[in-house]
């Protein structure tokens, strides 16, 4: 059995109005209970962030944000600085989603730089990787996430690795109601853990690497039981806190 604490992030994307987070962590709150045992983490939308971490004081879960800039100011307009999240009690931030990858070019370059000023600013780097559909037909998987973890891990030192949580999400599995299979994500997460301890062992035992794409009350027992799995990002199935507080409660149930 694993010695890692079990995580669970929930990843909101662009749903949740300040007031719907409110009532979120009503219902949510009242049922979880003390929960000491994991971490639980949520990360919505940047405008509901400061009113989530005021009411999770005394609680917990902690806040994450979803993005960042490298940058701690400057001529960036729209985008929002690692200093002025720690500055409303935010504590760690999503890098290098799929969606902001594809949708809005975060690069591997840009995340090799976000890394290290996340860790810098004192926030924990919630840093996702996956191959697509194609690159897994392809017998790419593998590559991609070796190249992904190199470039974007590049300007970490070995000593700070462990303090990285990393998301292994396979794009064809993210909000397409496709889960990986247990198997395949054991595979996925022990092959990542492989490429950490090869830079650091002690890392290696001691980073969490979660399993995110269409994590359910369903299947969380199952992916969550595994060895080299510590936790579920989790999008769609976290906006119901009552689904939410199942995958919660599933994790750390039964490891293998
Ligand atoms: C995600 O957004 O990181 C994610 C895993 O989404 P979903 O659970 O909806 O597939």
């Amino acid at each position: 059995m694993s010695a890692r604490k079990p995580y669970l992030a929930a990843n909101w994307k662009m749903h949740m109005t300040a007031d719907e987070t409110t009532s979120f962590f009503d219902r949510f709150l009242g049922e979880l209970g003390a929960a000491g045992d994991r971490d639980i983490v949520v990360c919505p939308p940047y405008l509901a962030l400061a009113g989530a971490v005021e009411r999770c004081r005394r609680s917990p879960v902690r806040i994450a944000a979803q993005n960042m800039h490298e940058e701690a100011s400057g001529a960036f307009t729209g985008e929002v600085s690692a200093p002025m999240l720690t500055a409303v009690g935010v504590e760690g931030v999503v890098l290098g989603h799929s969606e902001r990858r594809a949708l809005f070019g975060e690069t591997d370059e840009a995340l090799a730089r976000k890394v290290p000023a996340a860790l810098a600013a004192g926030l924990e780097p919630i840093l996702c990787v996956g191959e697509s559909e194609e690159q897994r037909e392809a017998a790419e998987t593998e590559a991609v996430l070796r190249r992904q973890l190199e470039a974007d891990l590049a300007e970490v030192g070995d000593h700070s690795l462990a303090e990285v949580v990393i998301a292994y999400e396979p794009i064809w599995a993210i909000g397409t109601g496709k889960t990986a299979s247990p198997e395949q994500a054991e595979e996925a997460c022990g092959f990542i853990r492989s490429l950490v301890s090869g830079r650091s062992a002690a890392a290696g035992e001691a980073i969490r690497i979660l399993y995110g794409g269409s994590v359910k009350p369903a299947n969380a027992a199952d992916l969550l039981g595994r060895e080299q799995i510590d936790g579920a990002l989790v999008g769609g199935a976290s906006l119901d806190p009552a689904d939410f507080l199942a995958i919660c409660t599933a994790a750390g149930s039964g490891r293998q």
